[in-house]
């Protein structure tokens, strides 16, 4: 039996390569690229009332800082329109020249229209097809919205959701379905309407002398499977470059598990330009926690790199020292702490890798695995915790101080083999 298998190298895999136009997402000098050639863009949104400027500020200011690339925000109403210009006068004077995107429905047509400073201030506008107006004002209202977008030079995301598809065409898919010699479940319909729906209203742009590249496409649903079979389909049917992300993915472990689940099977596949996760945040929780996912959602693919990562073992009766843990938390903590000032200071470390393990069982191994590596004693090991550089084992750590000695060597390190002579810390 074992003579008939034949073995072949097994290779490592990877993320498919996407094959969708580029759009451009401009503030003043600052240049997004979604699509084509990009990376995949980490995006996110606020959850402040965009009436409050300085709120709304801050909090873009936060987002963009914990990494994400493209921010937008709620322009519900005139005043909120009126608050947009303002607003991005406030982050340019902070020297944040994060692309905001303003999330518009039912009254989009009427203030991009009314508020020009709005529609100039923002980089690219939200439009969901399913509310943009009933009957004849659907594609005229529709129309309006891309006319400013021409008229301003701006991408749009063309963003479907299930929660609020357009009726009239899920009514008539359902009467075309109706009359099939074997109609398709409601499901199948439904992801009929909500691909149909972002691919007709592309064409309606496009028929309206809107450039194809400049269109971005969504179909959000909030069950992984849905989203993995809607997004299939997109990519199948249409070249734009695609927004990907699990709407309402809930909270907490639930919603990260769910969102990663779905964008990574999708990423895999070469599905999905720029993501968000739409998590909610747990009382007290930052908004940020949402880019932080979408990042590693990214980073654990191998999609991009964001941070150095620490590989941790998840501890076992093994050791019962919660040292491993601490000093764990501590170089993460520490590592992310210190991105803001290394990503020009240290180009290339977000590519480190760091081990803190637990005991002797997979420690050395792992350790060697990493850029460096530290490898704590398990109950009943010798007080001692080798350090690996490079896969080799370099020194070994002993007493009390181990975290603070490991700490400085990481440091050192990084200093060491990222550090650009030309680069000096600010005074
Ligand atoms: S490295 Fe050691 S302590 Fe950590 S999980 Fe493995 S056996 Fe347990």
């Amino acid at each position: 039996m074992a003579d008939s298998i034949v073995c072949l190298p097994i290779e490592a895999a990877a993320p498919l390569p996407r094959r969708s136009r580029q759009a451009r997402i401009v503030w003043g000098s600052r240049v997004v690229t979604v699509g084509g050639d990009a990376p995949v863009r980490v995006q996110s949104m606020t959850n402040t009332d965009t009436l409050d400027a300085i709120g709304t500020a801050i909090q873009v200011k936060e987002l963009a800082i914990a990494g994400s690339e493209m921010v937008r925000i709620t322009v519900n109403t005139p005043e909120a329109a009126q608050q947009v210009p303002y607003i991005r006068e406030q982050l340019d004077r902070m020297g944040m020249d994060v692309p905001l995107i303003g999330d518009f429905h039912y009254n989009g047509h009427r203030l991009l229209t009314e508020v020009p400073a709005c529609a100039e201030a923002l980089s690219k506008y939200r439009i969901n097809p399913g509310n943009v107006g009933k009957g004849d004002k659907h594609d005229r209202q529709f129309g309006q919205m891309i006319e400013a977008a021409m008229r301003w030079n701006k991408p749009v995301r063309i963003g479907v959701n299930w929660g609020s598809l357009d009726q009239e065409l899920l009514a008539n898919l359902m009467d075309i379905n109706s009359a099939r010699p074997e109609p398709w479940d409601a499901r199948s319909v439904m992801y009929e309407a909500l691909v149909t729906s972002a691919i007709d209203s592309a064409r309606l742009a496009e028929s309206m002398g809107m450039n194809g590249d400049q269109i971005i496409l969504s179909c959000k649903v909030s069950g992984v499977q849905d989203l993995i079979s809607v997004y299939r389909e997109l990519a199948r049917r249409s070249d734009h470059a695609l927004h990907l992300g699990l709407t309402e993915a809930g909270m907490g472990t639930k919603g990260t598990a769910a969102s990663a689940v779905a964008l990574g099977i999708l990423l895999q596949e070469g599905i999905g330009d720029t993501i968000r996760v739409s998590l909610t945040p747990q009382p007290g929780e930052s908004r940020t926690q949402e880019v932080l996912i979408a990042s590693e959602i990214l980073q654990a693919l191998g999609l991009r790199s964001f941070v150095p990562s620490v590989t941790a073992c998840p501890g076992c009766g093994r050791t019962t020292s919660t040292t491993f843990q601490e000093l764990a938390k501590q170089i993460d903590d520490f590592l992310r702490e210190q991105m803001p000032v290394w990503r020009n200071k240290y180009p290339g470390v977000e590519k480190l890798k760091v081990a803190v393990m637990g005991c002797i069982v997979n420690g050395p191994g792992e350790s060697k695995h990493a850029d460096i590596g530290i490898s704590l004693p398990g109950t009943g090991e010798a007080p001692a915790a080798p350090v690996f550089i490079d896969g080799e084992k370099a020194l070994t750590l002993r007493g009390e101080n181990i975290a603070t000695e490991f700490h400085q060597i990481v440091e050192n390190y990084i200093e060491k083999r990222f550090g650009r002579a030309d680069v000096t810390e600010p005074a």
